[in-house]
Parts: structure tokens; C-alpha cells; sequence
């Protein structure tokens, strides 16, 4: 028995230390040294590199490391085992609900229409509005988005949540589906996606969405960068109704270098760093999944293979 490790955030060999010292024992193979591949029965990765799920005669479980599954739900070799996530603690991830703050806080007191004004050397004072007064919506309320959207509620914010099912969360309004999409974005004067890729929420970022939302609103965007179609962004930014973006992911990344991203005067690119996983924080995690898996009990957050997340 043994664990196929490939390339991820966080770095490969800092994982395979934090998996050894957390499992000794733990026979670690690092893609692409699978040694005999029959010997492997578990594969913990992030993106998976071309061929690595191929060949593996006796794989029972695939681990992801990182919470977004997109790139591994459309592996061509993806075989037919569970796929479990690592998955967050329930005060979600530090860093995401960090990089969640930041952004909101950002264009919540205008910063990019100050960085701009201080570039033509203009002293410019837009209205100081207090976060009570301030509807934020948030797109997804997965452990991450659930966790980052209660972090924006304590910092004093409106926040709306919009999900797939209907449910109740403490302190966010619910909107749900398709039918409550118009009206969540209508309030929402911040909006942050933190939706998974799926075939029902690529491109959802278009100009429909943008034009849903009220004149001056912000856009950030933490999810995948296939939920943007650029050219309605630009568009809504250039037509003045939506006031500012920031994108922290891409399709193509890092984002080419002639990208017109990169230049737009209201996007602020960020370099996909959200977050960093910590694989000393994670591997208990992994370890307990492994320990489930290796005991014969049913994994618990399995992705759902059909819903794509
Ligand atoms: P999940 O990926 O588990 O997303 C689930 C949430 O999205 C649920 O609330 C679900 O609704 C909602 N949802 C899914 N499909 C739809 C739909 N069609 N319509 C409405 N709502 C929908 O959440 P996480 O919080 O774990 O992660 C969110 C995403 O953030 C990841 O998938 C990843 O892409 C991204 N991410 C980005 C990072 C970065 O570095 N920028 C780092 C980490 C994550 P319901 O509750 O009804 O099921």
C-alpha cells in the first residue's frame, strides 16, 4: 500500500514531510517517481498532472488537497473511486477568510478609486459609508464561503449568501437557484464568487449578472476564473455600472502577459494567492481520511461527482 503524492500548493516535499510525520510509516511516492504502481492506493493531489491517474490498477481514493475539484473532476483518466476533500475547519480558512476582508474592505472604502486618483495627483474624498450600511453578497456558502461570509456579518456588513438549495445560515439572508439570483444580485453593492467551476456556474460572472447588479457595484472574484466572460467584465466596467474589479483567478495562469486584465485601469489582478495550504495544518486531516479509508468506513466529504463539487 501506498500514497501518490503530486505537485500542490504548499510545496511537494513540505507535504511529504508533514504526511511522514503525521503517518509514519506512510509509504510517500512524489509524482512522477510512482516506483511499481500497483503498489498504490491512494492519490492526494491539487490539479492533477497529466497521466498521474493513470495505471493505477488497485487506487481505492483520491484525495484533494485543495478545495476547488474542477481540474480533477475533468481528468480524462479520472478513475471511478470516492474523492474525498481535505476539507476546513468550521471557522473555515484563515487565509481565505483574510483575502475575503481584504478585497470587501478594499472597495468598500474605495481604495482603487483613491490609488487611481493619487496617480493623477487628485485629492478626491468619496462619501465614508459605515459596513452597516453596506449589502455584500456572496456567491456559494461552502465551508470556505460560509465561513468568509460570517467573517464579513461580524465585521458589521449586510450580507447575503446564494447557494443551490434553500437552507437557513445565522445572520445572512438566503437567496437560492436561478429564481433568486436577479434579486440577490439587486442588493448586493459588493459581490464576492466563491462558487465551485461546474458546468451550471462556469461563465455565471456575464453580463446578465453584471447588469443585475446596481450601478457602482464591485466585483471580486476568488472562485475559478472560468466563471468570468471577460469580455462582459470589461464591458460593465467600462460602461460605468460596475465600478470596480478584483480577479485573484484565471483561466490561463499566470495570466498572460498580454492579457488586457492587466492593464484595465478598474481590475486589480491578483496572482492566485488567496491562500497557501499549510500541509502541516492539513496532514492530521489527511490522516484521519486515510485512517477511515484503511478501516473500511465510508469517507465523509465525499465530492459529489454528478453536482460537481
Ligand atoms: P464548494 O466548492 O463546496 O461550493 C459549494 C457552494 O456553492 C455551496 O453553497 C453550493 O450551494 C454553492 N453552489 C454550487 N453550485 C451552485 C449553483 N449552480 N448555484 C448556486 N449555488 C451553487 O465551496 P468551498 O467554500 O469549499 O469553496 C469554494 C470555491 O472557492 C472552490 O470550489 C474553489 O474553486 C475556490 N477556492 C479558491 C481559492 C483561491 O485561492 N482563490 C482557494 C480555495 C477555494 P449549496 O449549499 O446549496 O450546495
Amino acid at each position: 500500500m501506498a500514497l501518490l503524492l503530486t505537485p500542490t500548493s504548499g510545496g511537494v516535499q513540505d507535504w511529504r514531510q508533514a504526511l511522514v510525520a503525521a503517518m509514519p510509516g506512510l509509504d510517500v511516492r512524489v509524482w512522477p517517481e510512482t516506483g511499481n504502481r500497483a503498489d498504490i492506493d491512494i492519490i492526494a493531489l491539487g490539479a492533477p498532472p497529466a497521466g498521474a491517474l493513470r495505471d493505477l490498477p488497485k487506487l481505492g481514493l483520491i484525495i484533494s488537497l485543495t478545495a476547488g475539484t474542477d481540474a480533477l473532476l475533468r481528468d480524462p483518466d479520472l478513475p471511478a473511486v470516492p474523492i474525498v476533500r481535505v476539507g476546513v475547519p468550521p471557522a473555515g480558512d484563515t487565509m481565505m477568510n483574510e483575502t475575503t476582508l481584504l478585497h470587501v474592505m478594499r472597495h468598500h472604502r474605495y481604495l482603487p478609486d483613491y490609488a487611481r486618483a493619487q496617480q493623477r495627483g487628485e485629492w478626491i474624498k468619496r462619501p465614508i459609508t459605515p459596513s452597516r450600511e453596506r449589502k455584500v453578497g456572496v456567491m456559494g456558502l461552502g465551508p470556505i464561503g460560509l465561513a468568509a461570509a460570517k467573517v464579513l456579518a461580524a465585521a458589521g456588513f449586510q450580507v447575503a449568501g446564494w447557494v443551490r438549495r434553500p437552507r437557513s445560515a445565522d445572520g445572512i439572508e438566503i437567496f437560492s437557484g436561478r429564481e433568486g439570483l436577479n434579486a440577490f444580485l439587486a442588493r448586493s453593492e459588493i459581490v464576492v464568487n466563491l462558487l465551485p467551476l461546474t458546468p451550471e456556474t462556469r461563465g455565471i460572472l456575464n453580463a446578465a449578472t453584471f447588469k443585475a447588479l446596481p450601478v457602482g457595484a464591485s466585483m471580486i472574484n476568488l472562485g475559478r476564473g472560468e466563471h468570468v466572460v471577460e469580455a462582459d467584465l470589461i464591458a460593465a466596467l467600462d460602461s460605468g455600472h460596475l465600478a470596480d474589479a478584483t480577479l485573484d483567478v484565471f483561466p490561463v495562469e499566470p495570466l498572460p502577459g498580454d492579457s488586457p486584465l492587466w492593464r484595465h485601469p478598474k481590475i486589480t489582478v491578483m496572482p492566485h494567492v488567496a491562500r497557501r495550504l499549510v500541509p502541516t495544518e492539513l496532514a492530521p486531516r489527511v490522516r484521519d481520511i486515510i485512517a477511515d479509508f484503511r478501516a473500511g468506513r465510508p469517507p465523509a466529504q465525499m465530492v459529489d461527482r454528478a453536482r460537481g463539487y
